[in-house]
């Protein structure tokens, strides 16, 4: 049994990225509760895109399953034509955002910067923020994977404050895995966790370290997931592409 097992509950995230239409979101979602109703002390949560959070919110209430988003501005309002702000995310049914996933970092210019003022937004909002960390292909080849951490952690995190009720979950997704069906092997995934997880404790001290949880993402499928939550400093995953089906999310939940 993981030492830690009774401080942090295992959560597995669907980040549904840009797919699916209100209907499909809403029917999928719909599926997916009934699929998971035996489920028990697991976290279950589904980023579906902005169009389908209320759909998505109003089919979930009384279930096992929390709704986040996958994105937000740090701005309370204002001028910022196609952005959605963190009380408009929990106006919608948010519970959760998820912030810094490679594809925004990637693809929408995301910095260490702007991560740190999205997840400051998000805690001010009440949200749990899920900030996703990871290197490159090259960057591991290069040896940088741990240099890459620490600073999109430090960047990242500088001078926020967590507490019981603000927790933080971090993701930590290799770039490499992502989409690609490449996943981390066991020992690289525990060896990275772990490395986080010191981290965190360095930044914020023990009880943090060992209250927050620590997600796997990249190629997660149902014929892997079992062995990534045998490791002992992983507490759950972000799942992409195989969030997408519910008969498969079902079998990843049902770890
Ligand atoms: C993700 O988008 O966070 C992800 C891990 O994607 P995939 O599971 O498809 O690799």
């Amino acid at each position: 049994m993981k030492e830690s097992e009774n401080l942090r509950i295992p959560l597995i995230a669907g980040n549904w990225k840009m797919f699916k239409t209100a209907a499909e979101a809403r029917e999928t979602a719909a599926q997916l509760i009934q699929l998971v109703d035996d489920v028990k002390n697991v976290e279950i949560m589904i980023a579906p895109p902005f169009t389908s959070l209320s759909v998505v919110a109003e089919i979930i209430q009384n279930s096992r399953i929390g709704l986040g988003a996958q994105n937000l501005h740090w701005a309370k309002e204002g001028a910022f034509t196609g952005e959605i702000s963190a009380s408009m995310l929990v106006s919608a049914g948010c519970e959760y955002v998820i912030i810094g996933h490679s594809e925004r970092r990637q693809y929408f210019g995301e910095t260490d910067e702007t991560v740190h003022q999205k997840l400051h937004a998000a805690i001010q909002a009440g949200l749990i923020p899920i900030l996703c960390v990871g290197e490159t292909g090259t960057q591991r080849d290069e040896k940088k994977t741990f240099s890459v951490l620490d600073k999109q952690m430090e960047n990242g995190l500088e001078k926020l404050t967590f507490d019981a009720y603000h927790l933080l979950v971090v993701a930590y997704e290799p770039v490499w895995a992502i989409g690609t069906g490449k996943t981390a092997s066991p020992d690289q995934v525990q060896e990275v966790h772990l490395y986080l997880r010191r981290h965190i404790e360095k930044q914020f001290g023990e009880a943090l370290a060992k209250a927050t949880r620590i997600l796997y993402g990249g190629s997660v499928k149902p014929n892997n997931i079992t062995e990534l939550m045998a490791l002992p400093d992983v507490d759950g995953a972000l799942v992409g592409g195989a969030s997408l089906q519910p008969d498969v999310f079902s079998k990843i939940i049902h770890f």
